[in-house]
């Protein structure tokens, strides 16, 4: 996509046919993801797509929190996660062993399950799990959609060394759109090559699919990495390791060190922290306060 485009999620609506749209670029956020680990281009590719999926599906929904994407799996890939809110902010990260070949979902996470988690700010969260099935995560996702959600759900991704990006066609729920219109959006997406989703703005790639159908493109929305790790978040991790054994990490170490796997951001408690912690349920360094 050009400059424009970076960092951006595009809505777009086929209003008479019932059918929404997404169109999702990573660029600086997919390097803030990538910048803390050393990836193989091969996980590096899942993960970015991982985290455009997240984007596109956080985007279809129509309440505040998150959406968390979760591959589990026995095999090269063991773990990715990536994770977006309703303000387009997403982190993510993959655990990898060894050398990886290029392949399909079995031959990179082995034998494995997808998980879609939503959290809502205010509610219960909501859990859904399918085994991964599929060539790839476009397949995984839309497979899942098939079997949990009863909306026909299409997703297309082309992921290179700078940037991830996402399209994505969706029914709207309860409009009960036409099936032929459906199939011939669907058609007409399908032609996307991946050149062109990495190369063309959201624009010119919604003219060049849809010039002849009426759809309507939105103002975009600006996507950013960010991670909602806190001293507060660590501190509640550190109640349920327990007194006795931080006393005697301290012991050994002379303090409580952390880092957080998706920023890196450092989070360091020394005894009188952690004293405090466990007499108070907090520390002086967290300046949160609900
Ligand atoms: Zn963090």
């Amino acid at each position: 996509m050009s400059d424009q485009n970076k960092d951006q999620l595009f809505r777009f609506l086929f209003k008479e046919l019932g059918v929404r749209g997404e169109i999702v670029s990573l660029d600086a956020s997919f390097q803030d993801a990538l910048t803390l680990h050393h990836y193989p281009t091969v996980v590096a590719e899942q993960l970015g797509q991982a985290l455009a999926a997240s984007l596109l599906l956080s985007a279809t929904l129509k309440f505040d929190g998150s959406l968390i994407l979760q591959i589990q799996g026995d095999g090269p890939i063991s773990m990715l996660v990536a994770q977006s809110s309703e303000l387009q902010t997403v982190r993510g990260l993959a655990h990898w062993d060894g050398d990886i070949e290029a392949g399909n979902l079995a031959t990179l996470f082995g034998n494995g399950r997808l998980v879609l988690t939503l959290k809502p700010t205010k509610g219960k969260a909501y859990q859904g799990i399918v085994s991964l099935e599929g060539e790839s995560l476009s397949e995984a996702l839309e497979s899942y959609f098939t079997q949990s959600e009863q909306l026909k759900t299409r997703l297309w991704f082309a992921v290179n060394n700078d940037k991830a990006v996402g399209l994505l066609l969706q029914e709207l729920p309860a409009h009960g759109g036409e099936q032929a219109d459906w199939e011939r959006v669907e058609m007409l997406a399908n032609t996307i090559t991946n050149n062109e989703l990495l190369g063309l703005t959201a624009e010119d790639i919604i003219h060049r699919l849809f010039h002849e159908e009426s759809v309507t493109l939105y103002e975009p929305q600006t996507v950013q990495f960010k991670c909602d790790c806190s001293r507060e978040k660590v501190e509640a991790g550190l109640l349920t390791v327990g007194h006795a054994e931080l006393v005697s990490l301290l012991e050994e170490k002379g303090a409580v060190d952390t880092n957080c796997d998706f920023c890196n951001q450092h989070y360091h408690f020394d005894a009188v922290d952690i004293e405090q912690l466990f007499t108070t349920g907090k520390t002086s360094g967290s300046a949160v306060h609900h």
